[in-house]
């Protein structure tokens, strides 16, 4: 390696620990505005070629203040995790290391390794040993990957071949999802040519789960070929659907049924929490996120397929240059993708790290991290809990002070309240609309998060809510 090559890895090295060293002292925000970081980064093509140390540095200068502070322990937007050491440092060989983990021809070690993960994570997730996986870019393409298994085979039953005849030639599917379903099941699903019309929302009750009453008819109502589409933790309470009962129903009327477990999977991992996933294992599809609380670096996702015979039909290309391998696990014959980063090194790690027993801790933690959140705020003035967690996920809504405030001035209130923690640089949530009324969500999924962060973030929005002559100050709190 050339000496350049070293001092550009060694820069990288020391930008990196730097920014994660920085964490508990920077604001959690971006503090640079989209016009800035355009003034910074916008350029026009360079005649000549810069140094790749001063790429680098100037690359970190440009982003300064860009970069949310999401591995930091008092980040709970969303549901983003952080990237464990390991796995992190993983991430970085496998650039360095640049294996395509297309077949194992192009990359052995890659291709092992995933095999080796796959038949980890059923172990862990207790799904069946002869299901067949697939890491993906994210959730997102694990729901595309499972249900395009699930429209293959449904349509199969119906006695129709969806690659030879394409939807054009096959009956009209018709996909049952939960009416709190992520947006990414839509798009999944759009892709697969599935349209809205064809998706009927299943109601849910007061806890978010699937009424389980009201289907039976439902199911009765038509024979078309159908998926049923469930959550393992939706994103606002991370509510589990009554699995034990309701996979049973839709396979005696031979639906396939497809979970959505994108953070909720890991729920497996803890003896208290466990119970949330029973009778999930009889399901069809599975998909998951190992960005999210298996905390590798983004980008990681992993389906899982009970039926591999149809999950590698729905994925599964030759092409006459692609040598095939009786021996050996080729991902191209599970994936969407052609090309494909190695993503299996930094998730051998991240479950090497944690083990069995790291992985159960670390989901109790951020369990408990969560309801220690959402229950000091409840203890806050003008603070409603609108679900405690049972799991990593709550929501609180801010009531606007004046007596007889509307539901919109509360909705007002709510925005502005996460708003201003956010630009307290103390904390970092986000909203969302929840039954129609606006929430902060609070997630917690990052190895990193301790008690301290929490009092921390407790504190910064305590401070939020005190009557402005208060002498905190967002921004200038934030280099504590
Ligand atoms: C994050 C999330 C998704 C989408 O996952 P990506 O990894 O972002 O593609 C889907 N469903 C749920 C419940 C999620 O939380």
């Amino acid at each position: 390696m050339t000496t350049h090559t070293h001092a550009v890895l060694h820069r990288a090295l020391r930008h990196a620990e730097e920014f994660l060293d920085g964490l508990p002292r920077r604001p959690v925000a971006a503090t640079a505005s989209a016009r800035e970081l355009r003034a910074r980064l916008d350029v026009t093509p360079n005649e000549r070629g810069i140094d790749a140390v001063q790429v680098l540095d100037d690359l970190v200068a440009a982003a300064d203040g860009g970069l949310l502070g999401c591995p930091s322990g008092r980040f709970f937007a969303w549901v983003i995790g952080g990237a464990l050491p390991s796995a992190l440092a993983a991430d970085w060989l496998t650039s360095a290391w640049d294996q395509n983990a297309v077949t194992h021809a192009c990359g052995p070690a890659a291709c092992v390794v995933e095999e080796v993960v796959g038949e980890l994570l059923k172990q862990l997730f207790g799904l069946p040993s002869a299901c067949s996986f697939a890491l993906t870019t994210g959730c997102q393409l694990a729901h595309f990957a499972g249900l395009a298994a699930a429209r293959y085979a449904v349509l199969q039953n119906a006695g129709c071949d969806v690659h030879e005849h394409g939807l054009a030639g096959s009956p009209p599917l018709r996909v049952l999802a939960s009416d709190q379903c992520h947006g990414s099941i839509h798009r999944a699903l759009r892709y697969l040519g599935i349209g809205r019309r064809q998706i009927i929302a299943m109601k849910t009750d007061g806890n978010g789960r699937v009424d389980v009453s009201a289907l039976v008819g439902v199911l009765r109502e038509s024979s078309a070929p159908t998926i049923m589409v469930l959550n393992a933790g939706d994103i606002n309470t991370a509510a589990f659907d009554p699995f034990a009962a309701l996979i049973p129903l839709a396979h005696d009327h031979g639906a396939w049924v497809h979970v959505d477990g994108a953070f909720g999977l890991a729920a497996r991992f803890s003896q208290s929490k466990s119970h949330l996933l029973e009778g999930v294992e009889a399901a069809d599809s599975w998909a998951t996120d190992a960005h999210k609380w298996l905390n590798v670096p983004f980008d990681c996702g992993v389906a899982f397929v009970r039926h591999a015979a149809a999950h590698r039909a729905a994925m599964s290309i030759q092409a006459d240059y692609i040598e095939v391998s009786a021996s050996h696990r080729d991902p191209i014959d599970w994936t969407p993708e052609w090309s494909r980063r190695a993503r299996g090194f930094a998730l051998y790690a991240a479950l090497r790290e944690l083990g069995r027993e790291g992985l159960a801790n670390m989901i109790d933690r951020c369990c408990a991290h969560a309801l220690a959140i959402v229950d000091g705020l409840g203890e806050l003035p003008g603070v409603e809990v609108l679900h405690r967690p049972t799991l990593n996920q709550g929501l609180v809504r801010f009531l606007a002070p004046r007596a007889g405030a509307t539901q919109s001035e509360h909705d007002a209130r709510t925005d502005e309240m996460v708003a201003s923690v956010n630009a307290s640089g103390e904390a970092f949530f986000s909203g969302t609309t929840w039954r129609g009324r606006r929430a902060m969500r609070v997630s917690v999924v990052n190895w990193r998060t301790t008690e301290a962060d929490v009092n921390r973030a407790l504190a910064a929005c305590a401070a939020c809510l005190r009557p402005r002559s208060n002498n905190f100050s967002p921004n200038k709190n934030s280099h504590l």
